[in-house]
């Protein structure tokens, strides 16, 4: 594809979604002097990472615990890469557990370690050894990072050639052993202790495994990283992390169009042409979707266009779990909480604002309680039934919520709440799925590289999944594929160049 020679007023790249990947994926090649065009069929930008208001109080439809902003890490990549300032969009999380009965502070890593001796002396040894390795482990997936994010094996191949594969067991030790193990068979490696094993598993919820079916490494990066580098919150609410790269966007020629949902990929002959938009043509030799890969392949693109056994395989992949959310105003000061709690002993989290004055006026809080749930037990929307359930998710977690926050029930100003159903509506991922789909050791991700020529994959559908870091990383695999790997040793490195 030669982009230098496009066609008047058409685009060198049209993204299908403004998920965070997306974005990510289009603030990218934006730069890179790509013309871009983003279509999102909702009124705002974000997906998943995006905010509401309710009176004088935001909320944000997920994402409050951000990881990938430390040194090294590909979000804070991405930030250096499009010179937005790391402090203006996140705070760090001030992070807490409840385990029967015990308040544990895991906001760094020096404290939690503190408390798990406290209460695990036995296991002292085995503490510093976990630790030890997983830090190890850690280091090493993100040494020497060229492109600022791990690559899949595909890529370590097409990029730095078959060698680099072949050495990876050698220069990756011990996350090449995170990476052959289950999380369980870790911590049965390092502990007896069945309860500081469920501690350990405290934020598997990100997730959405259990430790038998979670490979050891997704633990590593999406869980254990939390208390190695915390956790952050996107101030004044998540919206404005995706509004910011929607502006970038449109700061170098792009454009993004809201309210513009795609009906059709459309494809000639094996290759992407362009997508269309009820009866409008936009053209473009590239296509990203950044909507999930099931609604991409099956309805976007049609079983028309593809292999009979693709078809069949997207169709059996199964989607991750989804959660209930209430959301509430108080007109509490309670500056004083940690952001984030995470209460074991009752299955729910909460994320507490009173600090931000984006999310809540001066003496108030935004507050945010969920709870895993089942798509399907909740009936169909607008229904007398799925009031009902509704209603009965948010008092039972109001009533929980109220054991941390006495009196919380009495100072709810605004109050709202999401079940799966919901989040399926407003970004039309099936099920309402947290990472759309299920992130265990048994599930294989689709490839970005599509067999449709020009159409690529970008969201937490494909490598490396669910959460605002794995599909930053997403992203920018996307971008530097279409770019071109900019690498002596890569096989088509120059094959999209713009310049
Ligand atoms: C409740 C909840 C809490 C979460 N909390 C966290 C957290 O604390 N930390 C964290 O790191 N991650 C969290 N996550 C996960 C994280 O938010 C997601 O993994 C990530 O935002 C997904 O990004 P994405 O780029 O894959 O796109 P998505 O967010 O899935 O967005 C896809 C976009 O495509 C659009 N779209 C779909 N079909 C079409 C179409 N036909 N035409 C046009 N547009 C279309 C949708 O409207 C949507 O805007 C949470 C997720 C949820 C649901």
């Amino acid at each position: 594809v030669d982009v230098t020679q496009k066609p008047k007023g058409e685009y060198d790249v049209i993204i299908v979604g403004s998920g965070i990947a997306g974005l990510t994926c289009g603030a990218l090649l934006s730069k890179r002097g790509y013309k871009v065009l983003v279509l999102e069929q909702h009124h705002k930008v974000g997906g998943y990472c995006s905010s509401f208001k309710r009176k004088d109080f935001v909320f944000n439809t997920g994402v409050e615990n951000v990881s990938g902003l430390w040194e090294k890490g590909p979000v804070t990549y991405l930030l250096k890469e499009l010179g937005f300032k790391k402090d203006e969009l996140f705070a760090k999380n001030r992070m807490k557990y409840i385990f029967k009965g015990k308040e544990i502070d895991a906001s760094n890593l020096e404290e939690f370690i503190k408390v798990l001796l406290e209460m695990f002396p036995e296991e002292k040894d085995n503490i510093c050894a976990f630790f030890d390795e997983a830090k190890k482990a850690y280091e090493e997936c993100y040494k020497d990072l060229v492109y600022g994010v791990p690559l899949p094996a595909e890529l370590i191949v097409k990029v730095f050639g078959a060698k680099k594969l072949l050495d990876y067991p050698k220069e990756h030790p011990h996350f090449f052993d995170w990476m052959n193990k289950t999380y369980k068979q870790k911590l049965d490696e390092f502990f007896t202790n069945e309860d500081l094993k469920t501690l350990l598993c405290a934020l598997l919820g990100y997730l959405g495994t259990k430790p038998e079916e979670t490979r050891a490494s997704s633990a590593l990066t999406a869980v254990v990283s939390y208390y190695l580098h915390g956790g952050y919150f996107p101030k004044r609410g998540a919206q404005r992390f995706a509004d910011r790269l929607k502006e970038f966007i449109e700061c170098n020629s792009g454009k993004v169009l809201t309210r513009h949902r795609v009906d059709k990929i459309i494809v000639e002959k094996g290759e992407v042409r362009g997508v269309r938009v009820g009866n409008k043509i936009f053209k473009s030799p590239i296509v990203v979707a950044n909507a999930n890969a099931k609604t991409t392949f099956l309805e976007l693109v049609g079983e028309e266009n593809l292999d009979r056994d693709f078809v069949e395989y997207i169709k059996k992949l199964k989607m991750s779990p989804s959660c209930f959310m209430v959301f509430l105003g108080v007109d509490m000061d309670l500056s004083s909480y940690p952001t984030i709690i995470e209460n074991l002993d009752e299955g729910y989290s909460i994320a507490i604002n009173s600090n931000d004055s984006g999310l809540a006026p001066k003496g108030k809080a935004s507050i945010t309680i969920l709870t895993g749930a089942n798509y399907h037990d909740f009936p169909e929307r607008g229904t007398k039934e799925y009031l009902e359930r509704k209603k009965e998710f948010a008092e039972m977690l109001i009533k929980k919520a109220g054991k941390i926050i006495p009196n919380l029930s009495k100072h709810i100003v605004v109050q709202d709440a999401t079940t799966p159903k919901t989040l399926e509506r407003y970004t039309s991922m099936p099920e309402g799925a947290i990472y759309a789909f299920d992130q265990s050791i048994n599930t294989k991700r689709p490839y970005f590289k599509t067999p449709i020529k020009g159409l690529y994959l970008a969201s937490a559908s494909t490598f490396p999944g669910g959460g605002i870091e794995a599909v930053v990383i997403s992203g920018i695999i996307c971008a530097n594929d279409i770019y071109g790997w900019n690498r002596r040793g890569c096989k088509d490195g120059n094959e999209n160049r713009k310049n």
